[in-house]
């Protein structure tokens, strides 16, 4: 077995909910801390790669929810750290639908076809809610069929209305998106929050608070006051807490063994949230064959199976004569893509824009598929909650199973599934964090208080006695006493009663 070290709150994952939670810890006077991240590097679904001589965000790419009265916090951390981004307006797709013998599909056609498919995502959410009423259903909507309907319905659905309307990024923050075009990468955002409490050198963080290549395996909640961690590697570290920062789909995999095993009302809201895969694949031509006029950043293939290499953007906006064409898969596209060849891939998606932009066009020099569902420390890319979940389901994956306490994007009610998300979660799990370390602390010096206010003439009597077994044997019982306030948290783990917020605070 590897090093041994005890530390007051152990951080799992260094993605930036773990690094917003481990700021506000260090903010609040909490320096003794550890971050065990699983991978080489800081940042998790925020990543870029270098790639044909630019940096790609293979991860999260857009600030999402901008320009309104409220600042996104994210858009705030962008601008603080001067990153470059873009304007993007993905609404003009549709207007841009290439039938498979290259032809742009008419606009009053594509505009028929969004309106049919808005109106039946209205209907289906109406018969969701009547369902749920346990009413009965008036009209089905049709289900889209041809190649056009199932192209428009991949837009709405995995695009724009991935989320239950009305978006709370949105409404909260405002409706614009920008693209984050800059060679330091959106991950640069990180590394500044990071750089802010940990020590650095040449510009590399150097803190060893910080530790890479670590991946937790089992978390240990024994019934004394501490919690033990172990690392693939052998090392096993010990605290009083630990942030819990790893995404939705590592908590529904068996990466991590936790004893006791989760109670079942926290496995049921784990399972109960989904995971989306988002693939974006990045090609690299030697000349541009598509038109960069305004209004054509992004464009969609009308193929008669849904998400079929259906949605395309071109990257010159935000970096002219990159000659970059970026298509996006999700859920089952992405899984099959990621079990076959990059080689594979890149046939499938050259016949794909040899039927948009005819045979003479040339072949992609250089192809780059991110692996997100097979990466083992991510399992998908970002949460999804079903439409219509219950406010239950939030406090539960949120909330707190011993000394566990949760973070990550998925337990953000409003922003799941943004980095914004994420950032806040971060914020709020440490929030709630310090809360039970301080009511924690304020109970232990009461019961010193009380135990100096009783022990104070006991030891006086005591001095007086000749036998020292009775003194000793009253001593024994406050220790039994001050020990209740630290091993209270523990009744939480009952598997019967779930934990609230409320209940924790
Ligand atoms: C392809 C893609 C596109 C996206 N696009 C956008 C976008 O445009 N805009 C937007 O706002 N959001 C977007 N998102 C979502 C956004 O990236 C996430 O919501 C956010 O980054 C999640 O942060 P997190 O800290 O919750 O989780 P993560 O970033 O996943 O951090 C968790 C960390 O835990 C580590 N870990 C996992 N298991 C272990 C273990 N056993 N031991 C130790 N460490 C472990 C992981 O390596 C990771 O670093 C996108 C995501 C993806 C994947």
């Amino acid at each position: 077995m590897g090093s041994s070290s005890c530390h007051s709150v152990i951080i799992i994952g260094a993605g930036i909910s773990g690094i917003s939670a481990a700021k506000v810890l260090a903010e609040n006077g909490v320096n003794d801390i550890v971050i065990l991240e699983a991978s080489d590097r800081i940042g998790g679904r925020i990543r870029k790669e270098d790639f044909g001589d630019i940096s790609i965000e293979i991860g999260a790419g857009w600030v999402a929810g901008v320009g309104g009265k409220t600042s996104n916090p994210v858009w705030e951390l962008a601008n603080q750290s001067s990153l470059r981004t873009c304007f993007s307006d993905y609404s003009n797709a549709r207007y841009n639908i290439y039938d498979q013998s290259g032809k742009i599909i008419p606009s009053e056609l594509a505009a028929a076809s969004y309106d049919k498919a808005v109106n039946s995502a209205i209907q289906e959410l109406k018969n969701q809610e009547e369902a749920n009423l346990g009413n009965a259903i008036s009209e089905i909507p049709s289900s889209p069929k041809t190649p056009i309907d199932l192209a428009i319905d991949f837009v709405l659905h995995d695009f724009e209305m991935a989320e239950v309307e009305p978006i709370s990024t949105y409404v909260e923050y405002g409706d614009e998106e920008f693209l984050v075009a800059d060679e330091r990468g959106y991950e640069f955002l990180v590394y500044k929050m990071a750089e802010s409490f940990l020590s650095t050198c040449q510009g590399k963080i150097a803190d060893n608070r910080l530790q890479l290549n670590k991946v937790v395996r089992e978390i240990i909640q024994g019934s004394s006051n501490g919690i033990t961690v172990k690392t693939e590697d052998g090392c096993v570290y010990k605290a009083r807490y630990i942030i819990l920062s790893v995404s939705v789909g590592v908590l529904r995999s068996d990466l991590i063994t936790f004893h006791p095993p989760l109670p079942e009302w926290k496995t049921e809201a784990i399972m109960k949230c989904e995971v989306i895969v988002y693939t974006k694949i990045f090609l690299k031509f030697p000349y541009k064959f598509w038109s960069c006029e305004h209004g054509k950043e992004f464009f969609l293939y009308a193929h008669e199976k849904r998400g079929y290499y259906t949605f395309w953007q071109h990257m010159e906006n935000a970096y002219p004569g990159s000659n970059i064409l970026v298509v996006t898969l999700t859920n089952e596209e992405s899984k099959r893509v990621e079990s076959q060849s990059d080689m594979a891939t890149l046939k499938e998606a050259m016949a794909v824009l040899r039927n948009m932009f005819g045979f003479d066009i040339p072949t992609a020099t250089q192809i780059f598929v991110p692996l997100w569902w097979n990466n083992r420390f991510q399992r998908g890319s970002y949460s999804d909650y079903p439409i219509l979940s219950k406010h239950q389901d939030f406090i539960h994956i949120k909330a707190p199973v011993g000394r566990i306490f949760f973070t990550g994007e998925h337990t953000n009610e409003k922003f799941n599934g943004y980095v914004h998300g994420g950032y806040l979660s971060g914020i709020e799990t440490s929030k709630m964090l310090l809360d039970e370390m301080r009511r924690v602390e304020e109970d232990h010096i009461d019961t010193e208080s009380q135990r100096n206010f009783l022990l104070e003439p006991l030891l006086a009597l005591t001095e007086s006695l000749t036998s020292t077994n009775t003194a000793a044997s009253d001593l024994k019982k406050w220790e039994d006493i001050s020990t209740v306030a630290t091993s209270r948290l523990f009744l939480n783990n009952s598997t019967s009663s779930p934990v609230t917020q409320e209940a924790i605070k």
